[in-house]
């Protein structure tokens, strides 16, 4: 079977994990420190603050905000359910608008129509490795004096121009194995702000400043050296890796027929964390079954939106979202990752196009 996804961890992960048992520091130790400052450089932004999922950087990232009870968050439905729980779990609400069709991310013009005295932040979905249209996010917020949090967790260097993902408002980034870098559980957050970044560290470490000194309110959301010292490993793996999706995304969109075949804004950098299709005329499940039966594996991200989801059906949520329903009927993701060989990809290939 071709897997989706397939996490890339060799000699070099095995050393740094075996250094850090072997020195006693398992925890806050020297490499959590050496990984942030290693991914606050790669994403070109002043802090990075490592936590423990890419759930509790998002949870994090709105408790430093301030965002809580009585707030509205406005974000996309098309997403994985983290994303909107996030917004939950301080006490806000979430406010779900439509996507743009072409891009899969979130609409401005529907975040602008959205707007409520309530309205406190954006969240942005950068899905499958392509940026949303943050240039015309960050006007908005700017005009409506909203805090921006970006969800990165699909997107480590993703850029639109020359600027990094989580570079534009609060990053947020997850680890986990199947993302485009692993630290097998883990999370990042990406900020300019000093005091943002100062708020953070404190709500990841039960509110404390100094010993058994707690100024905040927090929880343990820290991240384990071992974990960091397979990121910063991760870390200098992840342009190649990129460069790898990228190339293969180029194969198949080449070589497909029959699908429509993800599209790439002008001076977007689409790092392909999913290459996802839309299948037409109602033959997604049919695809999805063939290209099983032939041993590739393909999945459908996300056959619900957080709306129609039966725990936010039961919290009252009604919204009719077109553009992300229909998403949810017609997109399949295939193999990207790269641990694809050339022979794997013209057997996916020669596979859609036969099912088709
Ligand atoms: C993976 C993911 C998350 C959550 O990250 P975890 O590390 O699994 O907690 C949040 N949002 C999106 C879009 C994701 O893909």
């Amino acid at each position: 079977m071709i897997p989706i996804s397939k996490p890339l961890l060799g000699e070099e992960e095995r050393q740094a994990v075996l250094e850090v048992l072997d020195s006693g520091m398992l925890v806050q130790g020297r490499r959590v420190q050496e990984f942030e400052q290693a991914f606050a450089e790669f994403c070109g932004v002043r802090h990075a603050i490592a936590t423990s999922s890419g759930t509790t950087a998002l949870q994090t990232a709105l408790m430093a905000h301030g965002i809580g009870a009585g707030d509205e968050v406005i974000t996309t439905a098309f997403t994985f359910i983290a994303s909107a729980n996030a917004i939950r779990f301080v006490g806000a609400r979430p406010v779900f608008v439509d996507i743009d069709p072409r891009t899969f991310t979130v609409d401005p013009n529907q975040v602008e129509d959205a707007i409520t005295p309530r309205t406190r932040a954006i969240l942005p979905v950068h899905l499958y490795g392509l940026m949303a249209d943050m240039p015309a996010i960050m006007d908005i917020a700017a005009r409506h004096s909203l805090v921006v949090i970006e969800d990165a967790c699909q997107a480590h260097g993703a850029a639109v121009g020359e600027r990094m993902a989580g570079s534009f408002g609060t990053g947020c980034f997850s680890f986990y194995p199947s993302k485009n870098m692993t630290t097998a559980e883990g999370g990042m957050i990406t900020t300019n702000d000093d005091d943002i970044a100062q708020r953070c560290r404190l709500i990841r470490n039960h509110g404390m400043s100094e010993q058994y000194l707690h100024e905040a309110e927090g929880y343990n959301f820290r991240m384990t050296d071992i974990q960091a010292a397979i990121g910063l490993v991760q870390l200098r793996r992840l342009a190649d890796f990129n460069a790898r999706r990228i190339a293969n995304a180029a194969y198949l969109s080449a070589h497909l027929r029959g699908v429509i075949v993800p599209y790439v804004p002008a001076g977007y950098r689409h790092v392909f964390h999913q290459y996802t299709v839309r299948v037409p005329d109602g033959r997604r499940d049919e695809l999805a079954a063939g290209l099983a039966a032939r041993g590739i594996a393909s999945r459908v991200y996300y056959p619900l939106a957080v709306h129609q989801q039966p725990y936010y059906r039961e919290l009252g949520y009604r919204a009719i979202l077109p553009a992300t329903e229909q998403a949810c009927r017609e997109v399949l993701s295939l193999p990207v990752h790269p641990a694809l060989t050339p022979q794997e990809l013209s057997q996916i290939v020669e596979a859609v196009n036969e099912i088709l």
